[in-house]
């Protein structure tokens, strides 16, 4: 019987964890945190990924704590509607043709809760490194070290698989900084017509407001050398500039984030396989991180159990390949573009917008491609 190991009990290594021991392999999950996490992160779920999560038996689980979004929107930050795009034209692509808003961490204990009793959670279990040969690895955790036959490395961005291996994460960190509020406002009252989810263009002070299932947040630009405090000060005056409601927003957190773009060399190194975060990381503009990475997860994951039938670890190898061109050539592309247009001055992507608005076979196309559905085939 082979063993293997996932590292980090987040979206993607559970979901890497839940697609090997429904193939019947026996797997152990080591999670640094003494629970899952609870930090709101990842809030929107794509189409492909709701197909995965079904074939996995948890989307109903997730629907029901989620709320679905057929249309999302771009918007002047100056007011009025720059076009509103319509995820029904997918409904020859695909059974889910709409997006599931809905936190990360409430998907964490769905797929938890999911795990046959071949597969097992060990929570306090840092892994500080790893020594990598030909016939396996042996972990350096916080309990001592622990052999595997080979080890997912899904433990977010600074990861101590891809650090022990040596790996590189080349790309950029940008000049501005994330901030994140999550508020307690009805926000489609205060500002009538906007849709679940709205990319709000202005060359410096653009947003983006995403309902969730409980509340609303709001993303905003801010320098990268502006002090936290200064930020935390700044915030209701921001918030009031979107929209006054005669009385300051109800801020129920807030969060500051450095975004990078990344890529890590290469997905596998031996018995070692990188996914999620940990392989890559991109700005939150489109919601393709978590969603890349759940796919990173299931492809890998299912290549690997191939493997472990008797195919041949060519089968590994393109897998591997194909996630990492997925992350470079489209996922850190379509993330950067995304954040280049939402600050546009020009009238250039604006017209792009309207035109696939008003046409449902050019909507189709640029949607096929913003929700992934174009990223899953595995060349032979
Ligand atoms: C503040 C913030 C906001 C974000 N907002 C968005 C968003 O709005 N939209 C979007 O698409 N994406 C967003 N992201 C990115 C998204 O959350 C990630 O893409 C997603 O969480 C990746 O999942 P993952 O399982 O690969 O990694 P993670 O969710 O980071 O999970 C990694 C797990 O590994 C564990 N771990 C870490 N190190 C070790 C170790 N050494 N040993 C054992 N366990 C370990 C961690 O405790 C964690 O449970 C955001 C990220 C951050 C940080």
């Amino acid at each position: 019987m082979n063993s293997v190991v996932v590292v980090g009990a987040g979206p993607v290594g559970l979901t890497a964890a839940l697609t090997l021991a429904r193939r019947g392999i026996e797997v152990t999950v080591l999670e640094q945190g003494a629970g899952l996490a609870t930090e709101s992160r990842a809030s929107t779920f794509h189409p492909p990924t709701l197909e995965m999560l079904d074939a996995l038996g948890v989307l109903e689980a997730l629907l029901a704590q989620g709320i679905t979004a057929s249309t999302f929107q771009y918007r002047e930050r100056s007011g009025g509607v720059i076009a509103t795009l319509d995820l029904g034209v997918l409904a020859s692509d695909t059974a889910y043709p709409f997006r599931v808003q809905c936190e990360q961490s409430k998907l964490t204990p769905i797929l938890m809760a999911a795990l046959p009793s071949n597969a097992e959670v060990l929570f306090e279990h840092t892994v500080h490194g790893l020594s990598a040969g030909d016939d396996g690895v042996v972990l350096h955790t916080s309990q001592g070290p622990r052999r595997a036959d080979w080890v997912l490395g899904a433990d977010g961005a600074h990861s101590a698989v891809r650090r022990g291996l040596g790996a590189g994460f080349d790309g950029d960190t940008y000049p501005e900084r994330f901030l994140v509020a999550s508020v307690d406002e009805q926000l489609d009252a205060v500002l009538p017509g906007i849709a679940p989810i709205n990319y709000v263009f202005d060359p410096d002070e653009w947003l983006v407001l995403l309902r969730t299932p409980e509340h609303w947040r709001v993303l905003l630009p801010t320098p990268a050398d502006t002090p936290d405090a200064l930020e935390s000060d700044r915030l209701p005056a921001r918030l009031t500039a979107v929209a006054d409601l005669g009385r300051p927003w109800r801020i129920l957190h807030a969060s500051l984030y450095a975004v990078h773009q990344r890529v890590t060399d290469s997905f596998r190194h031996g018995r070692v396989l990188l996914m999620g975060d940990a392989a890559h990381v991109n700005n939150p503009l489109g919601g393709m991180g978590m969603n890349s990475g759940i796919h990173d997860a299931v492809q890998l994951a299912d290549a690997l159990a191939e493997v472990l039938a008797g195919a041949p670890e060519s089968h590994l190898d393109r897998a591997a390949a194909h996630r990492r061109t997925v992350a470079v050539d489209h996922v850190q592309r379509a993330s950067h573009n995304n954040w280049r247009n939402i600050r546009a001055h020009d009238d250039d992507y604006r017209t792009h917008l309207r035109h696939l608005a008003a046409d449902p076979d050019a909507a189709r196309i640029h949607l096929r491609r913003a929700c992934l559905l174009d990223t899953l085939d595995i060349r032979p």
